[in-house]
């Protein structure tokens, strides 16, 4: 099969498209056919390296969709032939094949195409970790979905909105708010824009929000926490540097700031998800939004699109 390997880290061009093995499913393990990958900045900090040492080569990727080749034994939840969606990989999902234990397959319901299957893994667990199971979000409340165009961003609309909540969102561009808008954000607003905190706390009757899921930590975190209402919730979604914030901010409201990191789920926590996830996804309130589409081969470009300062449209995704 053809995979992208990566051999040193380095920058999106150490990413080369080559002739690998195919897969073999041990005890426990689903080989799937791959027709569409996701593509997260996290594969990007893997590559450079700032996420610790891996054995070389590596196949980068977590996130596919395609149909179920062949599956160990012990595998009863899918069969060869199943669409599935993965959230976690073995062997790497920017390939034609990819390797996964059974419990990173899911079955991905038949009218969302695999481009959307592709969409789900990374972003759709982070935002509803984010929001139901760190923040604790309850409907009735107001949240912050600060940075909202992206991959986790409008996946989390999509789940505050249906589960009952106000959704104040963020986008750097037009086309990106309007985006955000459609999936039930009731006020948008631009981060790149002078004085747009400013709007934000008249927006909730001069309360604050009560929950933020923050894309940009190490630019918004000291800003966010002024933005609050008393018991309010930061979840440090995204941070790529160091911010200075003033914790009285937090003590005046009895606030917390709440750190999360996908690895960090446990097994009970990540089936919940995924129930979560099939059921919005078969009733219809959970829509993955797919903004870009390239070759495989194209997965260098795709780094550099998906670490662009702003301009995201959803999901960038790989056709193998
Ligand atoms: P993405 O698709 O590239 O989206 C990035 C988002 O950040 C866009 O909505 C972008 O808006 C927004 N943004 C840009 N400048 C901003 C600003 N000044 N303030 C607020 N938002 C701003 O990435 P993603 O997959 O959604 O992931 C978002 C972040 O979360 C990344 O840093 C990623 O590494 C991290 N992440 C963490 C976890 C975890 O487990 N903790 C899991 C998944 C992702 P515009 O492009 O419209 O300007």
């Amino acid at each position: 099969m053809r995979a992208i390997r990566v051999h040193e880290f380095g920058g999106p061009d150490v990413m080369k498209l080559e002739d690998t093995p195919d897969p073999q499913p041990g005890a426990g393990e689903v080989v799937v056919t791959v027709e569409a990958v996701g593509v997260n900045p996290v594969e990007t900090y893997i590559r450079a390296g700032i996420y610790g040492p891996r054995e070389f080569p590596f196949t980068p990727g977590s996130d596919a969709a395609g149909t179920v080749e062949t599956v160990g034994d012990g595998v009863a939840h899918v069969r060869p032939g199943d669409r599935v969606y993965s959230a976690g990989s073995v062997s790497g999902t920017y390939a034609q094949k990819t390797l996964c234990q059974a419990a990173q397959v899911q079955p991905l319901p038949g009218h969302v195409t695999f481009e959307q299957g592709a969409a789900l893994g990374v972003p759709y667990v982070t935002a509803y970790r984010g929001l139901f199971q760190r923040a604790g979000a309850i409907p009735g409340e107001t949240v912050l979905v600060h940075g909202a165009s992206g991959g986790v961003g409008l996946a989390a609309v999509q789940m505050a909105v249906a589960a009952g909540m106000t959704v104040i969102a963020t986008g750097g561009t037009e086309e990106g708010r309007k985006l955000v808008s459609e999936q039930g954000a009731a006020h948008v607003l631009d981060h790149h824009a002078g004085g747009y905190l400013d709007q934000i706390k008249p927006l909730t009757g001069g309360r604050g929000v009560d929950v933020i899921l923050e894309m940009l930590a190490n630019v918004n975190l000291g800003k966010d926490l002024g933005l609050l209402a008393p018991q309010g919730r930061v979840i440090v979604i995204g941070s790529r540097g160091k911010v200075e914030i003033d914790p009285r901010d937090t003590m005046s409201r009895d606030a917390d700031i709440r750190g999360m990191a996908g690895p960090n789920i446990g097994e009970a926590e990540r089936r919940s998800i995924h129930a979560a996830l099939i059921a919005g996804l078969k009733n219809g309130t959970l829509r993955p939004i797919v903004g870009r589409t390239m070759p495989l081969a194209d997965a260098p470009r795709a780094h550099e699109e998906v670490m662009r300062p702003s301009g995201a449209l959803g999901k960038i995704v790989l056709r193998p």
